[in-house]
């Protein structure tokens, strides 16, 4: 998968993996006694919560915190509700997870969704954002925001990955289906679907314009598709939906197709996990369910120092959690093992100028990292464009002197977003 090329002065050429000929169908994942969700909003102790311990919910049923939410997640099952706390991601945001104890007696129940019309999508973004898939129906739905055109993505934003591959070939009837609901619920315009150039498979889409992408690596990132294929350069700092744009995944096309047919919300996710050895699994799991629990069912022991990832090598996040829930955007999950991950350093830059022959945004990442370093993040952003970066990761893996250059400029984006906001 991975070229090296053997003269140091030439560029590394990372191939996107390819999806297997043979499409089984994922390994179902049985429900589990006790499951996990999580809600983008922190507990405000000042408040009266509108949940609590030892509520029973329905399957599909809607929970937010307060009144006045904004921000909510459904339920995946029928049970109790038998805590709910904060949680911190990687960078300290908060937000609060929700854990559910099934009631084996209603898994199967019919759920309590509220369908909205098919013309809708302000109603579509009350109900169905946590379809598998996560479907950006916040954007949509936004009446600041005209998009007039929808990228489905059935490629992969990183390397190993093949989810969105499998999900747009394997079912690919239920995508355009999904895609001719979207376009109902949002009247836009041009639809297009991303798929591998070297894919050895006929597909056809209907009206969805095909883009065939390069399968060299970092062809699949938003930033590159838009350059690439729909002749615009988003500007530093921008998002695709400032130009337009919006991309969706397949599997939420998938989800939303299903939703209107079964009437009945759908909470199954597609994921491709990757063994210590490299052994892909593709299951189907509930959202919610604890990775520990398809981990088990794969014979994998996590051991101390053993790393587990969520999304691909070049762009994924660490999780210090087996237990993590499987959530609705969630693609990928590689386990390495503690003996093959590549080792960082603190050791000050060489200079040899590899970041900067292979960054696809022209950043000079060598003198941007030293302004990240001591947290000048202003200076990194007016002085050596920080917010051109596409989050590739190529500068890291590149790296001569092991810098984690990536992990700097991820934390020096949310920092430069959070001194923006209180200011
Ligand atoms: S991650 Fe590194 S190589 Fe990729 S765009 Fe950002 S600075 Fe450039
Ligand atoms: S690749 Fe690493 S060592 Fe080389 S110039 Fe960039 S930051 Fe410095």
């Amino acid at each position: 998968m991975i070229k090296r090329s053997f003269f140091s002065l030439s560029q590394p050429r990372l191939a996107y993996d390819l999806l297997e000929p043979d499409l089984k169908e994922p390994e179902s994942i049985p429900v589990p006694a006790i499951l996990s969700v999580l809600l983008p909003e922190p507990i405000d102790n000042t408040k009266q919560a509108l949940i609590k311990k030892g509520d029973a919910v329905k399957k599909g049923e809607k929970l937010k915190l307060y009144d006045d939410s904004t921000a909510y997640t459904t339920s995946p099952v029928a049970g109790t509700i038998k805590l709910f706390d904060s949680y911190s991601d990687d960078f300290g945001n908060i937000a609060t997870f929700i854990t559910i104890k099934a009631d084996p007696t209603q898994v199967s129940e019919a759920n309590t969704i509220n369908l909205p019309p098919m013309d809708d999508i302000k109603l579509a973004d009350q109900f169905l954002r946590k379809l598998p898939g996560a479907p950006p129906f916040e954007i949509l739905a936004n009446d600041e925001i005209k998009i007039t055109t929808i990228v489905i993505t059935g490629t992969d934003t990183d390397l190993l990955s093949t989810t969105n591959q499998f999900v747009s070939l394997k079912y690919m009837d239920e995508v355009k289906e999904g895609a001719k609901i979207l376009k109902k619920l949002t009247q836009v315009p041009k639809f297009c679907i991303t798929i591998p150039e070297n894919l050895d498979t006929k597909v056809s889409f209907d009206t969805i314009e095909v883009l065939k992408i390069s399968n060299t690596y970092p062809s699949t990132l938003p930033a590159m598709i838009m350059k690439d294929h729909l002749n615009t350069v988003m500007s530093a700092g921008q998002t695709p939906e400032d130009s337009g744009i919006c991309f969706i995944r397949a599997e939420a096309l998938v989800s939303l197709a299903r939703t209107y047919k079964t009437k009945k919300a759908v909470f199954d996710k597609v994921l491709t996990i990757i063994s210590k050895n490299g052994t892909r699994h593709r299951i189907r799991a509930t959202i919610g369910t604890p990775l520990s629990k398809i981990f088990a069912r794969f014979n994998i022991n996590i051991n101390e120092q053993d790393r587990i990832i969520i999304g691909g090598p070049m762009r994924g996040v660490a999780t210090y959690t087996p237990h993590h829930p499987v959530l609705a955007d969630m693609d990928t999950v590689i386990i390495q093992d503690r003996d093959i991950i590549p080792q960082l350093s603190d050791y000050p830059c060489v200079n040899c100028g590899k970041c900067i022959r292979i960054c696809p945004a022209n950043i000079p990442v060598n003198m941007l990292v030293r302004y990240l370093e001591v947290d000048q993040y202003e200076n990194a952003a007016d002085k050596f464009d920080l917010e051109s970066c596409i989050d590739c990761g190529l500068c890291a893996y590149v790296c001569t002197a092991r810098i984690p250059l990536h992990q700097y400029i991820r934390l020096g984006k949310h920092e430069l977003l959070t001194l923006r906001a209180d200011a």
